[in-house]
Protein backbone atom coordinates (compact mmCIF):
# COMPACT_ATOMS: atom_id res chain seq x y z
CA UNK A 1 0.00 0.00 0.00
CA UNK A 2 1.32 3.26 -1.15
CA UNK A 3 -0.04 6.34 1.14
CA UNK A 4 -0.85 9.57 -1.34
CA UNK A 5 0.06 12.29 1.01
CA UNK A 6 -2.09 15.56 -0.17
CA UNK A 7 -0.61 17.92 -2.15
CA UNK A 8 -2.07 21.42 -3.15
CA UNK A 9 -3.77 20.58 -6.24
CA UNK A 10 -1.84 22.87 -8.74
CA UNK A 11 1.44 21.39 -7.17
CA UNK A 12 -0.12 18.00 -7.86
CA UNK A 13 -0.46 19.31 -11.48
CA UNK A 14 2.95 19.86 -11.82
CA UNK A 15 4.26 16.41 -10.42
CA UNK A 16 1.60 14.58 -12.38
CA UNK A 17 3.00 16.31 -15.59
CA UNK A 18 6.54 15.96 -14.39
CA UNK A 19 6.74 12.84 -13.31
CA UNK A 20 4.63 11.10 -17.16
CA UNK A 21 7.49 13.15 -18.56
CA UNK A 22 10.25 11.68 -16.55
CA UNK A 23 9.16 8.15 -16.45
CA UNK A 24 8.27 7.87 -19.98
CA UNK A 25 4.66 6.11 -19.04
CA UNK A 26 2.31 6.57 -21.83
CA UNK A 27 -1.53 7.26 -21.68
CA UNK A 28 -3.51 5.26 -19.51
CA UNK A 29 -5.54 2.15 -21.45
CA UNK A 30 -8.66 4.46 -20.94
CA UNK A 31 -7.11 7.15 -23.21
CA UNK A 32 -6.79 9.73 -20.54
CA UNK A 33 -3.81 9.65 -18.34
CA UNK A 34 -3.91 8.92 -14.41
CA UNK A 35 -5.02 12.12 -12.48
CA UNK A 36 -5.97 14.57 -15.51
CA UNK A 37 -8.25 17.48 -15.11
CA UNK A 38 -9.26 17.73 -18.22
CA UNK A 39 -11.20 14.33 -18.16
CA UNK A 40 -14.71 14.51 -18.67
CA UNK A 41 -16.65 14.85 -15.46
CA UNK A 42 -19.22 12.58 -14.73
CA UNK A 43 -23.13 14.05 -14.39
CA UNK A 44 -24.25 14.83 -11.28
CA UNK A 45 -27.13 12.98 -10.06
CA UNK A 46 -29.18 12.93 -6.63
CA UNK A 47 -29.01 10.12 -4.76
CA UNK A 48 -32.30 8.03 -4.49
CA UNK A 49 -33.90 8.03 -1.01
CA UNK A 50 -32.42 4.97 0.91
CA UNK A 51 -32.87 2.84 3.84
CA UNK A 52 -29.63 3.09 5.99
CA UNK A 53 -28.25 0.81 8.11
CA UNK A 54 -28.86 -1.72 5.47
CA UNK A 55 -29.30 -4.99 7.39
CA UNK A 56 -26.45 -7.88 7.25
CA UNK A 57 -27.58 -10.93 5.23
CA UNK A 58 -27.12 -13.74 7.69
CA UNK A 59 -24.21 -15.46 6.48
CA UNK A 60 -22.17 -12.24 6.26
CA UNK A 61 -19.51 -11.45 7.89
CA UNK A 62 -19.76 -8.33 10.31
CA UNK A 63 -16.54 -6.01 10.66
CA UNK A 64 -18.13 -3.47 11.93
CA UNK A 65 -21.15 -2.63 13.77
CA UNK A 66 -21.06 0.28 16.21
CA UNK A 67 -19.28 -1.24 18.52
CA UNK A 68 -15.71 -2.06 18.93
CA UNK A 69 -12.47 -2.58 16.60
CA UNK A 70 -11.98 -6.02 17.44
CA UNK A 71 -11.69 -7.53 13.91
CA UNK A 72 -9.67 -4.50 12.97
CA UNK A 73 -5.71 -3.34 13.59
CA UNK A 74 -2.72 -1.34 12.22
CA UNK A 75 -0.84 -1.92 9.03
CA UNK A 76 1.85 -3.31 11.55
CA UNK A 77 -0.13 -5.75 13.59
CA UNK A 78 -0.30 -3.49 16.25
CA UNK A 79 -3.95 -2.26 17.71
CA UNK A 80 -6.48 -0.23 15.43
CA UNK A 81 -5.15 3.36 15.75
CA UNK A 82 -8.76 4.69 14.70
CA UNK A 83 -11.68 5.81 17.17
CA UNK A 84 -15.11 4.54 17.59
CA UNK A 85 -17.62 7.18 18.54
CA UNK A 86 -21.56 7.47 18.11
CA UNK A 87 -21.26 3.87 16.56
CA UNK A 88 -18.83 5.06 13.95
CA UNK A 89 -15.63 4.25 13.70
CA UNK A 90 -13.21 7.64 12.48
CA UNK A 91 -9.95 7.70 11.13
CA UNK A 92 -7.62 9.73 12.85
CA UNK A 93 -5.28 11.59 10.75
CA UNK A 94 -1.54 10.19 10.88
CA UNK A 95 -2.79 6.96 12.41
CA UNK A 96 -2.38 4.62 9.77
CA UNK A 97 -4.61 2.41 7.74
CA UNK A 98 -7.15 0.33 9.26
CA UNK A 99 -6.64 -3.11 8.38
CA UNK A 100 -8.90 -6.31 8.66
CA UNK A 101 -7.32 -9.21 10.85
CA UNK A 102 -9.00 -11.46 8.46
CA UNK A 103 -8.04 -12.31 4.22
CA UNK A 104 -10.47 -12.22 1.98
CA UNK A 105 -10.36 -13.01 -2.08
CA UNK A 106 -13.82 -12.33 -4.23
CA UNK A 107 -16.36 -10.16 -1.98
CA UNK A 108 -19.76 -8.70 -1.81
CA UNK A 109 -18.72 -5.74 1.04
CA UNK A 110 -21.24 -3.48 2.06
CA UNK A 111 -20.21 -0.17 4.46
CA UNK A 112 -21.95 3.10 4.93
CA UNK A 113 -19.35 6.55 5.64
CA UNK A 114 -19.64 10.00 5.60
CA UNK A 115 -17.41 12.77 4.98
CA UNK A 116 -16.41 15.49 8.07
CA UNK A 117 -18.06 18.53 8.69
CA UNK A 118 -17.30 20.96 9.06
CA UNK A 119 -15.96 21.14 5.08
CA UNK A 120 -12.13 21.59 5.20
CA UNK A 121 -9.81 21.09 2.53
CA UNK A 122 -11.09 21.06 -1.23
CA UNK A 123 -10.47 18.53 -3.81
CA UNK A 124 -8.27 15.84 -2.70
CA UNK A 125 -7.78 17.44 0.55
CA UNK A 126 -11.65 16.95 1.68
CA UNK A 127 -12.90 14.08 2.86
CA UNK A 128 -10.55 11.83 1.48
CA UNK A 129 -10.34 7.67 2.92
CA UNK A 130 -10.70 4.50 0.91
CA UNK A 131 -11.74 1.15 0.58
CA UNK A 132 -8.55 -1.03 -0.37
CA UNK A 133 -9.72 -4.10 -1.22
CA UNK A 134 -7.00 -6.74 -0.87
CA UNK A 135 -4.89 -3.88 0.42
CA UNK A 136 -3.81 -2.57 -3.00
CA UNK A 137 -6.81 -1.63 -5.20
CA UNK A 138 -8.94 1.78 -4.00
CA UNK A 139 -12.23 2.47 -4.56
CA UNK A 140 -12.10 5.76 -3.54
CA UNK A 141 -14.25 7.62 -0.23
CA UNK A 142 -14.01 11.47 -0.98
CA UNK A 143 -16.43 13.95 -0.36
CA UNK A 144 -17.54 14.73 -3.93
CA UNK A 145 -20.71 17.36 -3.16
CA UNK A 146 -20.03 20.07 -5.22
CA UNK A 147 -15.95 19.51 -4.61
CA UNK A 148 -14.15 19.07 -8.15
CA UNK A 149 -11.44 17.31 -8.53
CA UNK A 150 -9.75 14.74 -11.13
CA UNK A 151 -12.57 12.36 -12.26
CA UNK A 152 -10.65 9.30 -11.89
CA UNK A 153 -10.37 10.65 -8.37
CA UNK A 154 -13.65 11.14 -7.06
CA UNK A 155 -16.08 9.11 -4.75
CA UNK A 156 -16.60 5.99 -6.10
CA UNK A 157 -13.90 5.87 -8.65
CA UNK A 158 -11.36 2.86 -8.96
CA UNK A 159 -8.74 5.85 -7.72
CA UNK A 160 -6.18 6.65 -10.76
CA UNK A 161 -7.91 4.54 -13.37
CA UNK A 162 -11.81 4.50 -13.65
CA UNK A 163 -14.73 7.58 -12.50
CA UNK A 164 -17.75 6.35 -11.36
CA UNK A 165 -20.32 6.51 -14.21
CA UNK A 166 -22.26 9.27 -12.59
CA UNK A 167 -21.76 11.17 -8.82
CA UNK A 168 -24.46 10.30 -6.58
CA UNK A 169 -22.48 11.71 -3.40
CA UNK A 170 -24.61 12.78 -0.72
CA UNK A 171 -23.57 16.27 0.85
CA UNK A 172 -20.64 15.94 3.87
CA UNK A 173 -22.34 15.04 6.98
CA UNK A 174 -24.95 12.45 5.67
CA UNK A 175 -24.53 8.79 6.14
CA UNK A 176 -24.31 6.87 2.43
CA UNK A 177 -23.33 3.63 1.01
CA UNK A 178 -20.71 1.60 -0.95
CA UNK A 179 -22.35 -1.95 -1.96
CA UNK A 180 -18.74 -3.43 -3.65
CA UNK A 181 -18.21 -7.01 -5.81
CA UNK A 182 -15.28 -7.64 -6.28
CA UNK A 183 -13.68 -10.43 -8.16
CA UNK A 184 -9.87 -11.03 -7.19
CA UNK A 185 -7.15 -10.52 -9.71
CA UNK A 186 -5.94 -14.91 -10.74
CA UNK A 187 -2.61 -15.29 -11.40
CA UNK A 188 -0.39 -18.77 -13.31
CA UNK A 189 1.49 -20.98 -10.98
CA UNK A 190 4.67 -19.13 -12.72
CA UNK A 191 3.19 -15.42 -11.71
CA UNK A 192 1.55 -14.39 -14.75
CA UNK A 193 -1.79 -12.57 -14.57
CA UNK A 194 -4.38 -15.00 -15.83
CA UNK A 195 -7.86 -12.46 -15.31
CA UNK A 196 -7.33 -8.99 -14.18
CA UNK A 197 -8.94 -8.14 -11.10
CA UNK A 198 -12.54 -6.63 -11.70
CA UNK A 199 -15.21 -4.76 -9.88
CA UNK A 200 -18.77 -3.83 -9.50
CA UNK A 201 -19.62 -0.67 -7.16
CA UNK A 202 -22.93 0.42 -5.99
CA UNK A 203 -22.63 4.04 -4.45
CA UNK A 204 -26.34 5.15 -2.19
CA UNK A 205 -27.87 2.52 -4.61
CA UNK A 206 -26.92 3.38 -7.95
CA UNK A 207 -24.90 1.22 -10.30
CA UNK A 208 -21.10 3.54 -10.76
CA UNK A 209 -18.83 0.77 -11.47
CA UNK A 210 -19.94 -2.05 -14.09
CA UNK A 211 -18.07 -5.09 -13.67
CA UNK A 212 -15.10 -2.57 -14.50
CA UNK A 213 -11.45 -3.96 -14.97
CA UNK A 214 -8.59 -2.95 -13.54
CA UNK A 215 -5.12 -2.35 -14.93
CA UNK A 216 -3.50 -3.18 -11.44
CA UNK A 217 -2.87 -1.86 -8.26
CA UNK A 218 -4.25 1.73 -7.78
CA UNK A 219 -1.80 4.22 -7.01
CA UNK A 220 -0.91 8.09 -6.81
CA UNK A 221 1.62 9.13 -9.65
CA UNK A 222 2.39 5.87 -10.82
CA UNK A 223 1.04 2.98 -13.19
CA UNK A 224 1.92 -0.30 -11.50
CA UNK A 225 1.61 -3.29 -13.35
CA UNK A 226 -0.02 -6.36 -11.22
CA UNK A 227 2.24 -8.34 -9.45
CA UNK A 228 1.12 -12.25 -8.59
CA UNK A 229 -0.17 -12.26 -4.69
CA UNK A 230 -1.96 -14.64 -2.11
CA UNK A 231 -5.54 -15.66 -3.06
CA UNK A 232 -6.52 -14.18 -0.10
CA UNK A 233 -5.15 -10.20 1.73
CA UNK A 234 -7.03 -8.29 3.99
CA UNK A 235 -9.09 -5.51 3.37
CA UNK A 236 -8.07 -1.73 4.42
CA UNK A 237 -9.39 1.68 4.90
CA UNK A 238 -7.33 4.42 4.01
CA UNK A 239 -6.08 7.17 6.78
CA UNK A 240 -5.65 10.34 4.64
CA UNK A 241 -5.60 12.86 6.61
CA UNK A 242 -9.16 13.64 7.21
CA UNK A 243 -11.61 12.23 9.78
CA UNK A 244 -14.36 10.57 7.78
CA UNK A 245 -16.33 8.46 9.80
CA UNK A 246 -17.68 4.05 8.83
CA UNK A 247 -20.54 2.24 9.94
CA UNK A 248 -22.12 -0.76 9.15
CA UNK A 249 -19.46 -2.76 7.30
CA UNK A 250 -20.16 -6.61 6.53
CA UNK A 251 -19.20 -8.39 3.50
CA UNK A 252 -19.82 -12.22 2.42
CA UNK A 253 -17.08 -14.04 0.45
CA UNK A 254 -18.02 -15.15 -2.86
CA UNK A 255 -17.61 -19.08 -3.39
CA UNK A 256 -15.47 -19.66 -6.72
CA UNK A 257 -18.17 -19.96 -9.35
CA UNK A 258 -18.35 -23.71 -11.09
CA UNK A 259 -14.91 -24.76 -12.82
CA UNK A 260 -15.75 -26.62 -16.27
CA UNK A 261 -16.18 -30.60 -14.98
CA UNK A 262 -13.39 -31.98 -14.79
CA UNK A 263 -11.34 -34.23 -17.58
CA UNK A 264 -12.18 -37.49 -15.65
CA UNK A 265 -13.00 -40.58 -17.27
CA UNK A 266 -11.18 -43.80 -18.64
CA UNK A 267 -9.19 -43.65 -21.46
CA UNK A 268 -9.73 -45.76 -24.95
CA UNK A 269 -7.42 -45.98 -27.83
CA UNK A 270 -8.27 -44.87 -30.73
CA UNK A 271 -8.63 -48.05 -32.28
CA UNK A 272 -11.79 -48.57 -29.80
CA UNK A 273 -13.06 -45.26 -30.08
CA UNK A 274 -13.33 -45.81 -33.84
CA UNK A 275 -15.85 -48.63 -33.10
CA UNK A 276 -18.43 -46.43 -31.76
CA UNK A 277 -17.95 -43.88 -34.63
CA UNK A 278 -21.06 -44.42 -36.80
CA UNK A 279 -24.25 -43.59 -37.24
CA UNK A 280 -26.75 -44.21 -34.86
CA UNK A 281 -30.84 -44.29 -36.06
CA UNK A 282 -33.70 -43.84 -33.49
CA UNK A 283 -37.23 -45.18 -33.77
CA UNK A 284 -38.40 -41.99 -35.53
CA UNK A 285 -35.79 -41.98 -37.63
CA UNK A 286 -33.41 -39.26 -36.09
CA UNK A 287 -30.08 -39.81 -36.87
CA UNK A 288 -27.11 -39.36 -34.15
CA UNK A 289 -24.12 -39.61 -35.74
CA UNK A 290 -20.51 -40.13 -33.53
CA UNK A 291 -17.59 -38.88 -34.61
CA UNK A 292 -13.29 -39.73 -33.18
CA UNK A 293 -11.55 -36.75 -32.98
CA UNK A 294 -7.90 -37.55 -32.18
CA UNK A 295 -8.31 -39.23 -28.83
CA UNK A 296 -11.90 -38.01 -28.33
CA UNK A 297 -15.53 -39.35 -29.34
CA UNK A 298 -17.53 -36.58 -30.41
CA UNK A 299 -21.28 -36.80 -30.90
CA UNK A 300 -23.35 -34.84 -33.60
CA UNK A 301 -26.85 -34.74 -32.64
CA UNK A 302 -29.60 -33.80 -35.14
CA UNK A 303 -27.85 -30.65 -36.76
CA UNK A 304 -25.79 -29.73 -33.05
CA UNK A 305 -22.10 -28.76 -32.90
CA UNK A 306 -19.79 -31.96 -32.45
CA UNK A 307 -20.27 -32.56 -28.35
CA UNK A 308 -17.34 -33.80 -26.15
CA UNK A 309 -17.75 -37.12 -24.31
CA UNK A 310 -15.90 -38.56 -21.73
CA UNK A 311 -15.74 -41.84 -21.43
CA UNK A 312 -16.71 -43.18 -18.18
CA UNK A 313 -16.77 -47.21 -18.94
CA UNK A 314 -17.10 -48.98 -22.03
CA UNK A 315 -20.37 -48.82 -21.78
CA UNK A 316 -21.33 -45.49 -20.54
CA UNK A 317 -19.84 -41.95 -21.73
CA UNK A 318 -20.91 -38.33 -21.08
CA UNK A 319 -21.22 -35.16 -22.09
CA UNK A 320 -18.57 -32.71 -21.29
CA UNK A 321 -20.75 -29.53 -21.09
CA UNK A 322 -24.29 -31.23 -20.48
CA UNK A 323 -26.06 -33.32 -18.51
CA UNK A 324 -26.46 -36.11 -21.54
CA UNK A 325 -25.18 -39.59 -20.84
CA UNK A 326 -24.77 -42.20 -23.84
CA UNK A 327 -25.41 -46.02 -22.64
CA UNK A 328 -23.80 -48.06 -25.32
CA UNK A 329 -24.94 -51.93 -25.90
CA UNK A 330 -22.14 -54.10 -26.66
CA UNK A 331 -21.74 -57.58 -28.49
CA UNK A 332 -19.36 -60.33 -27.17
CA UNK A 333 -16.77 -58.59 -28.92
CA UNK A 334 -17.46 -55.15 -27.40
CA UNK A 335 -18.33 -53.56 -30.82
CA UNK A 336 -21.45 -51.08 -30.62
CA UNK A 337 -24.68 -52.07 -31.84
CA UNK A 338 -26.78 -49.52 -30.13
CA UNK A 339 -27.07 -47.09 -27.30
CA UNK A 340 -29.46 -45.01 -25.16
CA UNK A 341 -29.38 -41.49 -25.02
CA UNK A 342 -30.71 -39.82 -21.46
CA UNK A 343 -31.23 -36.04 -20.97
CA UNK A 344 -33.65 -33.89 -19.40
CA UNK A 345 -34.96 -37.25 -17.57
CA UNK A 346 -36.39 -39.08 -20.83
CA UNK A 347 -34.17 -41.15 -22.95
CA UNK A 348 -34.29 -42.12 -26.36
CA UNK A 349 -32.84 -45.65 -27.89
CA UNK A 350 -31.07 -45.62 -31.19
CA UNK A 351 -29.67 -48.65 -33.50
CA UNK A 352 -25.82 -48.67 -34.90
CA UNK A 353 -26.66 -48.40 -38.60
CA UNK A 354 -22.89 -48.25 -39.79
MG1 LIG B 1 -8.35 7.89 -1.02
Amino acid sequence: MIRQPWIPPILMVIVTFTSALFTGEGVAQSGWKAQDMSRPVPPVEKPPRQELPVAAPPDALVLFDGGDLSKWQNTDGGPAGWVVSDGAMISVAGSGYLVTREKFGDIQLHLEWAAPLPVVGDGQGRGNSGVYLMGRYEIQVLDSYENPTYPDGQAAAVYGQHPPLTNVCRPPGEWQSYDIFFRRPRFSRAGALSEPARVTVLHNGVLVQNNTELWGPTNWLQSLPYQAHAEELPLALQDHGNPVRYRNIWLRKLPEPDADPADEGIRLSTEALDRYAGQYVTEDGSTYRLVREGDELKANFIGSQLLDLIAESPERFVMKRTAGVLEFELDGDGIPTGLTFHIGGGSRKARKVR
